[in-house]
């Protein structure tokens, strides 16, 4: 075996390296994965939105709460004054009926606002049961979408250390030079080693030079393409 079999198979290997690496990327189950976080995050966010809801209707619970109270006070002062005869004269029991009618009033007022405000209280808390039930539900998806995800990636890392493993057997039968320049074709150009093709390049396509194929005819020689640079290869069967 020569130094250009050895590098075509050791090409054959690394591109199926990279077919694995691709199908790691390209896993379904990543995009439903990358849903779910996306759709949890929303979630939490809809969370902290509705507590900053809840907290402002506890503070206008408190707020209405203690106009009440005020009102019940004042009732209860003047209905004192009644009861220790402090009250002198017509007019003044006159103005506290008056006073006593407002006050059921604005006591009815607020319980009005007290009722709507419960209600709305009632509503946001079945919200927020609602996404925390939600919350769960895509945790427990996401997790278990994740166990599969985790599955699938592990037996194609498997795959891609038996194939690197093999790869790299190979490594010791190449020259270090010729290797580095494989190297670089491989990373600028996807392929370093190409068979050929009705006398072109099967890189590039573009007709070799008369030159050169019988350049390639002479055993051990290395020869790249003048127009790529790709190393050509003669070796393989084609097709
Ligand atoms: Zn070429």
């Amino acid at each position: 075996m020569g130094q250009l079999d050895v590098l075509w198979e050791y090409q054959i290997l690394d591109l199926e390296m990279d077919k694995c690496e691709e199908m790691r990327k390209k896993i379904p189950l990543r995009n439903r994965l990358l849903g779910l976080k996306k759709h949890l995050i929303d979630q939490q966010d809809q969370l902290v939105k509705c507590n900053d809801e809840a907290e402002k209707k506890s503070n206008a619970l408190n707020r209405i709460n203690h106009e009440y109270e005020n009102i019940a006070n004042a009732f209860k002062s003047d209905f004192q004054k009644i009861d220790s005869n402090q009250v002198k004269s017509l007019k003044q029991l006159d103005e506290m009926h008056k006073s006593a009618l407002e006050l059921k009033d604005k006591l009815a007022r607020k319980e009005e606002e007290l009722n709507d405000l419960l209600k709305d209280v009632q509503s946001l808390s079945d919200k927020l049961n609602e996404i925390r039930v939600q919350i769960i539900r895509a945790k427990k998806e996401y997790s278990s979408i994740k166990a599969q995800y985790d599955q699938e990636v592990k037996k194609i890392r498997k795959e891609y250390m038996a194939l690197k493993a093999k790869r790299d057997e190979l490594k010791d039968k190449i020259d270090v030079s010729l290797l580095e320049r494989y190297n670089n074709l491989k990373n600028s150009r996807n392929t370093a080693v190409v068979t050929i093709e009705n006398n072109c390049c099967g890189g590039c396509n573009m007709a070799l030079a008369a030159l050169v194929l019988e350049k390639l005819k002479q055993e051990n020689s290395i020869i790249e393409c003048e127009n790529c640079g790709r190393i050509l290869y003669v070796g393989a069967k084609t097709g």
